[in-house]
């Protein structure tokens, strides 16, 4: 496809305006010769030149609204567009952060419900609902478990994170300045309790553990893995991403954790991928409210309004009060769904994680096999013995069948990793494509192993030399 550039011709324009009747002045004489700019270089084209070179590029993009998104890790299923007429309201758009209290009370009710919605979800106390992203949020719970440890006037230096962690646990703990500790899995998947034993010392100021953890295994051992950790004065921090496992079936507060962030983006259904708008809001048990940052939401009979009146806290993290959008998609949608509904998210997302897994272990080795979570994780190891196909061909093969591929090599204990979260969201006859997709390929790998390793063949743009890709990006070339 021809970049706009190369679609230019001089002297074309979207819009035509009638001849000037007034005279000409300089522009020189009304702007700062030194600002002004001839030097542009911008298309020049009819508007309907315009308007097909994008709807051309639109129907090139991928998204949940196109077609099957499993990409493990990262929840994205169908976001009902009801949340989107809500989020879109006139009275939510139009508020400037700067209004009076006077003014906002219903946006500032909707925050202050949200935060006691999400409290129930997780069993927890309290919950801020600054942080912009997972990682946001992953930060600031960090920030808490710091002040919580000079409050006391003990200095402890070190964070344990599992084998198993999502790359921006140890990123979080080091821009926080602890040290970060690798605590080992055992054979099944979970935490190694015998060496996070020997690791829990009392410089440690804590765990950060996903559950389910990123392999989509629950952590069996969670009682007594909170167990370890309390006994040495460490608090258990829960990264959330995973919640669309256990919303409304378990509570991570009632499991031992202390601090959790949640990623309303995936499990509370807002749009998301390529950096879109977020939201990570962070809850904690009670002994560890007075260091969420402020300002905080308080209501005083029936009026609600801002407080800065928490000396302990750990201050702003962002500028206002965060993604408002996001929060109210995702008041809309936990009001929608109610308790009962909530529940059926995490039971069906489970249930089509296993109906995966179930359908494609024949085909696949499975990296660890037992029930999963939201997700299952397979191996792509027999296929490179067998033809020498890896997993980057299969995702790549996925590409032709019309499916977004599901996270490939990460989690990074698990070699080959193909890491398949289809979500509640998906019918069966969408799972049963997609796994005769998967198996076809399996097929293919055998018995056609260079047609696999070539794909994809029927995308816009073909295989990409990925090291290239990465050496010397090319935006404009790789975009088109
Ligand atoms: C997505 C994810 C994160 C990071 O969340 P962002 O919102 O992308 O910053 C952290 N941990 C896990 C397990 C995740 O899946």
């Amino acid at each position: 496809m021809e970049l706009i550039f190369e679609k230019s011709r001089p002297g074309r324009t979207a819009g035509s305006v009638p001849a000037s009747d007034v005279p000409e002045t300089a522009l020189e004489t009304l702007i700062p010769a030194g600002l002004l700019r001839d030097d542009l270089d911008l298309p020049e084209l009819a508007e309907v030149d315009i308007v097909r070179h994008y709807t051309r590029l639109a129907r090139r993009n991928f998204g949940v609204d196109v077609g099957f998104y499993p990409l493990g890790s990262c929840t994205m299923k169908y976001n009902p567009k009801v949340n989107e007429n809500a989020a879109r309201l006139d009275g939510f758009t139009g508020l400037h952060p700067y209004a009076p209290v006077a003014f906002s009370q219903g946006s500032l009710r909707l925050l202050h419900e949200l935060a006691g919605y999400l409290s129930e979800i997780c069993g927890m106390d309290e919950f801020t609902l600054q942080p912009a992203a997972g990682a946001h949020g992953e930060l600031t719970g960090v920030m808490i478990i710091k002040k919580h440890f000079e409050k006391k006037g003990r200095k402890r230096s070190t964070i344990l994170i599992p084998d198993t962690a999502h790359g921006t646990n140890p990123a979080s703990v080091a821009l926080c300045g602890f040290q970060v500790a690798t605590v080992r899995s055992n054979a099944e998947g979970g935490i190694d309790v015998a060496h996070l034993r020997e690791l829990m010392t009392e410089d440690v100021a804590g765990l950060m553990l996903t559950n389910p953890n990123t392999l989509g295994l629950f952590e069996r051992n969670i009682e007594e893995v909170a167990d370890i950790v309390h006994r040495r004065g460490g608090l258990l921090y829960c990264d959330g991403a995973n919640a669309n496992a256990l919303v409304g079936v378990t509570r991570p507060g009632d499991l031992g954790f202390d601090i959790i962030q949640l990623n309303l983006h995936k499990t509370f259904s807002t749009p998301h991928g390529c950096g879109g708008p977020g939201s990570g809001p962070v809850g904690v048990k009670r002994h560890l409210a007075p260091f969420l940052p402020v300002p905080r939401v308080v209501k005083k009979g029936k009026r609600y309004r801002w407080s800065e009146e928490f000396p302990l806290s750990i201050g702003r993290v962002r500028a206002f009060y965060g993604n408002f959008g996001v929060m109210v998609k995702a008041y809309a949608y936990i009001r929608a769904l109610g308790a009962e509904g909530m529940r059926r998210v995490s039971e069906n997302a489970v249930l089509n994680a296993n109906y995966v897994m179930a359908r494609l272990k024949p085909h696949y080795r499975l990296a660890y096999d037992r029930v999963c979570m939201h997700e299952c994780v397979f191996t792509g190891e027999r296929q490179v013995q067998e033809s020498g196909v890896h997993t980057t061909d299969i995702a790549k093969r996925l590409l032709d069948y019309g499916f977004h591929p599901p996270t490939i090599y990460f989690p990074l204990i698990v070699r080959e990793a193909i890491m398949i979260e289809p979500t509640e969201t998906e019918s069966k006859e969408t799972l049963d494509e997609f796994c005769e997709a998967m198996i076809s390929i399996a097929r293919e790998a055998r018995e056609n192993p260079d047609l696999v390793k070539s794909a994809p063949l029927t995308t816009p743009v073909k295989r990409l030399d990925d090291v290239l890709a990465a050496r010397k990006p090319d935006v404009c070339w790789t975009l088109c």
